[in-house]
């Protein structure tokens, strides 16, 4: 329950499979995600884990690299960093209150906490959301159902588990950024959303791409126009700037004699290659174009089908800084008014309009909140196993070492 004067917001949500420890810390990480602008407030907690560990236990904890003093990993250590991060953008005091004792907040979150186990025992997977919420900050897209939904998967590639109990959602309209080190998953991620990989399957696993738990390959290809690494590396060479663009009509790596394209389709490549600038070299080949030149042809490959959802894969590797800033125009340009899922371990490339971070290593979502949360030097440092300074400027970010 969050009470700022006299306005009054309830949140409630749930896990499956959790400890008591876990959902009171996430109780209040939640409330303060939730909020958009600093605060001073009283936090109240019937939790003395929740209260003493983060006015008290927590500076030896960080003193120690995250140990306790025998030395152990501290636990719920992923839900400590977040709250620390969160705690230090606020100025917060630390009340307990004993719970079950007649307190009327303190009843009234028990009655929510019990909603909360209730929603996830129903729908038997994590859920976290307001019961009224009118202090959300930047979120336009808190209410829109998931365009992506993906729930509990495992994905193999040859002899390798990638994912085993995968769970990932995307919301119409979200800007979200999946960041991890190399061999987090992010490419077996991409490869899954374009059916180029498949789970296993298994009772419980889920997939449902716009609503729909089937849906045809073809029709999610338009639906999701994705520029990633491997078509880059894999593009023909011997293809020619129009025919990329109009690949994208058949999700092919060229063009070819059985496909046609109508007077509509080659008005469409046409409009691309003009937003995207490039109609003058409609005519070359993929092979004597420029990196940044290639990008941009992908890219309209990708726009042809006007799909709602973009998802983009490390997009300005390769590129000298001239292009890259360029091609960062043209995506921002694109990203009004869709759903886009960035996926990448370059920070520099996270425009300011992506607003959800999500931390993936070794095939696990370790966090998953907001970018001002979520971007310190500290969480990156934890993500990546390595001392890294982050820099912030204009909305951009620039990870140094040390
Ligand atoms: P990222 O894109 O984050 O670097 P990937 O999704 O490419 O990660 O890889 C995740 C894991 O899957 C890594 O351990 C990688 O070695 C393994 N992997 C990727 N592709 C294959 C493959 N074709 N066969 C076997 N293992 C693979």
């Amino acid at each position: 329950m969050l009470r700022i004067n006299d306005k009054e917001t309830e949140l409630c949500g749930g896990e499956p499979a959790t400890t008591n420890n876990r959902m009171e810390l996430l109780a209040v990480i939640e409330a303060l995600q939730s909020l958009a602008q600093p605060v001073e407030a009283r936090v109240y907690t019937d939790s003395q884990y929740v209260q003493k560990g983060i006015s008290e236990w927590i500076h030896s904890w960080k003193q120690r690299g995250w140990k306790t003093a025998g030395k152990d990993s501290v636990k719920n250590e992923d839900l400590w960093r977040r709250l620390d991060a969160l705690a230090g953008k606020h100025t917060l005091e630390w009340h307990w209150v004993r719970g079950h004792n007649g307190h009327p907040e303190n009843e009234r979150a028990d009655a929510l906490a019990r909603a909360g186990l209730e929603q996830a025992r129903r729908t038997g997977r994590s859920v976290d959301g307001p019961v009224h919420d009118p202090f959300k900050g930047s979120s336009n897209s808190a209410d829109s159902p998931p365009i992506l939904d993906i729930e509990h998967a495992t994905v193999y590639r040859g002899d390798t588990c990638v994912f085993s109990d995968f769970s990932f959602a995307l919301r119409a309209g979200e800007h979200a950024a999946i960041l991890g080190p190399n061999g987090a998953g992010k490419s077996t991620l991409l490869k899954l959303l374009s059916s180029e990989v498949h789970a296993m399957p298994k009772d419980e696993t889920r997939m449902v791409l716009f609503g729909e738990e089937r849906w045809n390959v073809w029709d999610v290809r338009k639906r999701i126009g994705i520029v990633s690494h491997d078509l880059h590396r894999d593009y023909l060479i011997c293809a020619e700037g129009l025919n990329v663009i109009l690949s994208g009509f058949y999700a092919s790596n060229d063009t070819y004699e059985y496909q046609e394209f109508s007077k509509t389709q080659m008005t469409k490549a046409y409009e691309v290659m003009q937003e995207l600038g490039i109609v003058a070299l409609s005519g070359r080949r993929f092979g004597h174009l420029s990196t940044g030149e290639q990008r941009r042809f992908l890219l309209g490959r990708a726009l042809v089908h006007d799909p709602p959802v973009l998802v983009l894969d490390e997009p300005t590797s390769g590129l000298d800084l001239k292009a890259c800033f360029q091609y960062l125009d043209l995506l921002r340009a694109q990203m009004k008014g869709k759903t886009v899922l960035l996926v990448t371990h370059h920070l520099h490339e996270i425009p300011p309009e992506v607003d959800r971070v999500i931390f993936l290593k070794e095939g696990k979502i370790l966090a998953d909140g907001f970018k001002q949360t979520l971007l310190t030097s500290d969480q990156l440092s934890w993500l990546l196993d390595s001392k890294i300074t982050l820099l912030q400027a204009n909305g951009w970010y620039q990870a140094l070492p040390g």
